[in-house]
């Protein structure tokens, strides 16, 4: 997988990006980032990039020219025409299921704006998806670009180093996961629950799915309201007195 990004700060996402589990995937060639430069594809001679707005109001805008050349530069290396997502609080909103679909792709291409944002026109002719991360407006693309790559990177096979740690996570069967405990199995007069201790798997899965259920009930009631259950969980959720 290739994650191209087209930004005005490439150090800021290349310095995010290339530690921990992610640096270590671009060190194991599962996948490559690139940041491009926007200024770089500057068409005058003062490298400025942004200007006033037509029509009046406060804060400059990125070009397009500079934006659709930073673009032409990745597509013409690409085998066939990649997706291309413009990070914006007006987009659709980032989700678990999205950063599933967004793994499929060989290429992508991740757009980040700055200041007041990017001319219109360039947007529309070459983004594909519109894409925010929540309902909150950022100084730049940059951090939305960086929160997907590592939601995305994570679903390649091999970049986390147990694929099982992917295989259950909160959000899938839209139910958040369980509570989990490590060494020692006292902290501080807590005990873990006694049921992880016992080796009995079939009935530590029983308590997790259990658990499952009635944390995404207090936490997110509207996920439980998608979430498949069997009877027996609907009358576990019914009893359960805390909810
Ligand atoms: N004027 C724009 C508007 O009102 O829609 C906001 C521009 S914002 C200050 C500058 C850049 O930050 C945007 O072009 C976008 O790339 C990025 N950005 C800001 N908030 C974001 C969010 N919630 N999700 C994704 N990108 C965001």
């Amino acid at each position: 997988m290739n994650f191209h990004i087209l930004t005005l700060f490439p150090d800021m996402v290349m310095d995010g990006l290339n530690t921990s589990i992610i640096g270590r995937a671009i060190a194991n060639k599962l996948l490559t980032i690139e940041a491009v430069n926007i200024r770089d594809f500057a068409v005058n001679k003062h490298n400025r990039v942004d200007d006033y707005t037509y029509g009046g109001g406060a804060g400059m805008l990125m070009q397009a020219e500079p934006v659709y050349l930073a673009y032409k530069s990745i597509e013409e290396k690409c085998k066939k025409m990649p997706r291309v997502i413009y990070l914006s609080p007006q987009g659709k909103t980032f989700s678990q299921e999205m950063a599933e679909e967004f793994a499929k792709e060989e290429e992508l291409i991740f757009l980040c704006g700055h200041y007041e944002g990017i001319d219109e026109r360039v947007l529309e002719d070459i983004v594909t998806d519109y894409v925010s991360i929540g309902d909150y407006v950022l100084t730049g693309g940059e951090l939305p670009s960086m929160v997907m790559i590592d939601a995305i990177s994570r679903l390649i096979p091999g970049v986390l180093h147990n694929n099982v740690s992917a295989e259950f996570e909160t959000f899938q069967d839209n139910l958040l996961e369980y509570p989990q405990y490590t060494r020692p199995e006292e902290w501080r007069g807590k005990k873990v629950p006694e049921i992880l201790l016992s080796g009995h798997h079939a009935n530590i899965e029983k308590w997790r799915r259990e658990q499952s259920i009635i944390r995404t009930a207090k936490a997110r009631p509207d996920l439980l309201e998608k979430a498949e259950l069997t009877e027996k969980e609907k009358k576990i959720l019914a009893n359960h007195s805390e909810i």
